[in-house]
């Protein structure tokens, strides 16, 4: 494999940026351009082992540097890996790559040298998503799930299962290959025992693939109300809850208003659609669509109320349109003389909060975490599946029970073992045991370069 070399860390100033050098010709290359301030040369240093010298091109003294070396197969690619620390200047570091690449090596493509890794089995295939998602996790559970992938828990978990169908698969065609052998029958009742085993183990993964995407992608929320029942003090009060905006992206006054916050470990998107009111110009329509797009789109909706009002006709149209939505009705102002009837207010989830006085506002997280079923997997190390492995999961699973529909109802073992053959091929690929190399392809893709 060529040697290739990129900037892991980010493209930008900061204290250091590593360069890293991977393949045959590493350490001929960081030989070449580093020239250690001690005697020690590249080619003497042991594997994990650093050294304090300069990168100098010609006569250019370009920068002091620390210089790691790992020797093959010890490394994180597999391959001999030279690692130089510089100082953290978008030039020098630009100018030592540059330098690098003059003497040999290849740019890496994004996710190369994990995709080495992969290759050279150092990792499996689960193993190396779940560096992308250390990399992208921007909240505990994300990190949580992405660590117990990165030890393997998933692997693990579906090797068992592929290995317990492969097994079913081996002994179905030795009988079927070797009828004269008087091997023993491979007893249906012990297929099905495999097989349903193999459906729980698949269903349990899959079981918290919804929550795994909220925690991941956020919730995309409407908030909705009159104008002056108190929506901009209820996300000012949720943010200062919270106390971690992400995000403010604000559009002219009769726009719809984003803002990304985050409650407990979850981001919500939220869209102030304050322009939900009849329109009166042409201009106000526009707002008035945008937010009924935005309100379409929301997969949680916030409908505030005036506690200290009687329910208007205008609340009344809002709460029709919600009918059948995922929705948290908030009557707010709770610290005022109340007027407002519940009774008259047909969702399932009322909450009275002052958001001026931040009285009840963290019922909000409770419910939503509630509302996605996020309680019981928010407070133990859960592992989520990604878009990619729930597919090979599903279709697994499809073809399990296939298998086993076809052994209750008598069917023959050829055709149980099309099904079980079908169930171990998907879990092969989701291990990267057997895998296209367009899949592999598609995985690393979504890598940074550089790592
Ligand atoms: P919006 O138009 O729905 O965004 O409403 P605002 O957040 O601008 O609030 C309208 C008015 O109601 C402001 O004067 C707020 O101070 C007031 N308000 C908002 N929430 C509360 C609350 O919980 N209690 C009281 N007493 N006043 C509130």
């Amino acid at each position: 494999m060529s040697t290739v070399a990129a900037v892991s860390t980010p493209n930008a100033a900061g204290g250091i940026s590593v360069i890293r050098i991977s393949g045959e010709k590493a350490l001929e290359i960081a030989e070449k351009l580093f020239k250690p301030f001690g005697t020690k040369r590249v080619s003497d240093m042991p594997g994990h082992t650093c050294a304090y010298g300069r990168i100098v091109s010609g006569k250019d003294v370009l920068d002091d540097v620390l210089l790691t070396v790992f020797r093959a197969p010890r490394s994180y690619t597999g391959e001999d890996t030279a690692e130089i620390s510089c100082h953290g200047g978008i030039y020098v570091t630009r100018r030592i790559l540059r330098e690098v690449i003059s003497l040999g090596a290849e740019p890496a493509a994004a996710g190369e040298f994990t995709k080495r890794a992969f290759l050279n089995g150092k990792l499996s295939l689960t193993q190396a998503e779940a560096v992308a998602d250390i990399i992208s996790a921007d909240g505990k559970n994300a990190l949580a799930s992405a660590n117990l992938m990165h030890e393997g828990v998933l692997f693990r978990e579906i090797k068992a299962v592929s290995d317990g169908l492969v097994g079913l698969l081996g002994a179905l065609a030795a009988w079927t290959d070797y009828p004269d052998e008087d091997l023993p029958e491979t007893d249906p009742a012990t297929i099905l025992k495999t097989l349903r085993e193999s459906e729980a183990s698949l269903e349990k993964l899959l079981s918290t693939y919804d929550s795994g995407l909220v925690f991941r992608e956020g919730i995309d929320c409407a908030i909705v109300g009159r104008p002056n029942v108190g929506k901009s003090t209820l996300m000012n009060a949720l943010l200062g809850y919270e106390r971690s905006i992400v995000t403010a992206t604000e559009g002219t006054t009769r726009d719809v208003v984003e803002e990304t916050l985050r409650l407990g470990d979850v981001l919500l998107k939220i869209s102030d659609t304050a322009g939900l009111r009849k329109a009166s110009d042409e201009v106000e329509k526009i707002g008035v669509k945008l937010a009924n797009r935005a309100l379409e789109r929301a997969q949680l909706v916030f409908m505030v109320l005036d506690g200290s009002e009687e329910l208007t006709d205008s609340d009344r149209e809002i709460l029709e349109k919600l009918r059948g939505r995922r929705c948290i009705v908030i009557i707010n102002k709770s610290d005022l003389p109340q007027k407002l009837h519940k009774e008259y207010i047909n969702a399932d989830i009322i909450l009275e909060v002052s958001a001026k006085e931040h009285l009840g506002v963290e019922k909000i997280r409770d419910e939503v975490y509630k509302m996605f079923g996020l309680s019981g997997v928010a407070d133990n190390p859960t592992l989520f599946v990604n878009e990619r492995q729930k597919l090979c999961c599903d279709r697994a699973l499809e073809n399990i029970r296939r298998a086993a529909a076809a052994l209750e109802s008598g069917e023959t073992l050829d055709a149980v073992t099309v099904c079980i053959d079908g169930a171990a091929e998907p879990l092969l690929e989701l291990s990267g045991e057997k895998v296209s190399e367009a899949v592999v392809n598609d995985v690393f893709s979504r890598f940074c370069v550089g790592k």
